[in-house]
């Protein structure tokens, strides 16, 4: 019964993606059960990553302000979601937040600007600003600053910056459902130029857009083409007022599904549970940890998330790695029991790790 995932597996390590009819029947469940599903996505995740999770911190730099009309996203020029909106932080508020994230043992701080992308000045200042804050932190920075031509990814890449994200979001033929103030082919456009200039790049997709599995398999292939080795796998948050509402496709088996399929059809590639990983994936988050080895903590750009306690614990009790600090690690959970937080309704907890670390070994 389990010699059809084994093939998968071997297939993956082989660096074979699954046909397009596999990768359907993995999508929509269709004799393909999930656990072993997520065992041969485990198996490509395991050989490439271990049992380590990376860790990533998202900063919004600026917010709002953008002439765009990305629909999924409460920036939007339409949107009438109660954002705030700001021009660009000051370094000191940046430093701030990267010192912040470097503390928390962040595998990497990903910096994220609104607007349709940047002018050259606004480039040469982030990368001022990406050279000080690499000589100072000892973690990955990453940039999300919209569309970026040959001149800016050049400038970028001398900089040292680590990755440029720029997320595909959707297949070609679905995206003018999602946007019409700029095209696929200009999204593509910036992930060729950051490669042309040797910058990694960073590019995934959302989830729950009113898409087709056929669509999904379809942005999953063209990441493999385009050898993106980063891919972060969004889930729709779901915000009034945006024009992209949810589809009510993504359970969270669809979810886990769709995060196995990026790791069989991108094995070596950093495959991120992203935004809207709570509230989609809810009580199964930490099987996402089987195809994935890389989250995000402490929310997203305009909605909250998980916090750095709450995502490291998940890791830890799913038996995983944080590649993270791990000073920071200990002071977190230092004098935690195996188990904590029972409670009486309106008491407080029954379980006291101080009192268990006081009596230990007596009796
Ligand atoms: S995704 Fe970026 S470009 Fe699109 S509306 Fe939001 S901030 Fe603007």
């Amino acid at each position: 019964m389990f010699e059809a995932y084994e093939r998968l597996a071997e297939r993956a390590l082989r660096d074979e993606p699954p046909s397009e009819s596999e990768a359907l029947a993995i999508l929509d469940g269709k004799d393909v059960a999930l656990l072993p599903l997520l065992h041969a996505a485990f198996v490509p995740r395991e050989r490439y990553f271990g049992r380590k999770v990376m860790v990533h911190m998202l900063n919004n730099v600026q917010n709002g302000l953008c002439p765009e009309n990305c629909g999924y996203c409460a920036q939007n020029k339409d949107s009438s979601a109660p954002i705030r909106k700001y021009a660009m932080k000051t370094d000191e508020e940046v430093f701030a937040e990267a010192e912040n994230a470097a503390r928390a043992g962040a595998t990497r701080y990903c910096m994220v600007l609104s607007g349709r992308g940047p002018t050259l000045e606004r480039t040469r200042k982030l990368a001022l600003l990406i050279r000080r804050l690499k000589d100072r932190y000892p973690i990955g920075f990453c940039l999300s600053v919209g569309l970026v031509d040959d001149e800016q990814a050049k400038i970028l890449a001398e900089a040292g910056l680590d990755r440029l994200n720029h997320n595909l979001n959707t297949s070609e033929e679905h995206y003018e459902k999602i946007c019409t103030t700029h095209g696929y082919a200009d999204r593509v456009q910036t992930l060729l130029a950051a490669k042309r200039h040797g910058l990694e790049s960073c590019s995934g997709l959302i989830l729950g857009m009113g898409e087709s599995s056929r669509d999904v398999v379809e942005v999953a292939l063209r990441l493999r083409e385009l050898e993106v080795p980063s891919i972060p796998v969004n889930f729709l948050i779901p915000i009034d007022g945006n024009q992209v509402v949810s589809d009510g496709s993504l359970t969270p088996e669809r979810c886990l599904r769709a995060l196995a399929l990026m790791r069989l059809v991108n094995p070596r590639a950093e495959i991120r549970a992203a935004g809207g990983r709570e509230g989609h994936l809810r009580a199964l988050g930490p099987l996402a940890l089987w195809p994935a080895n890389s989250l995000f903590v402490d929310g997203y750009l305009t909605t909250r998330g998980d916090g750095v306690r709450a995502t490291y614990r998940m890791i830890r009790d799913a038996g995983f790695e944080i590649d993270g600090n791990p000073a920071y690690e200990r002071e977190l959970f230092e004098g935690e029991g195996a188990a904590e937080g029972f409670r009486l309704e309106g008491e407080a907890p029954l379980f006291k790790p101080e009192i268990a670390r006081a009596t230990r070994g007596v009796g």
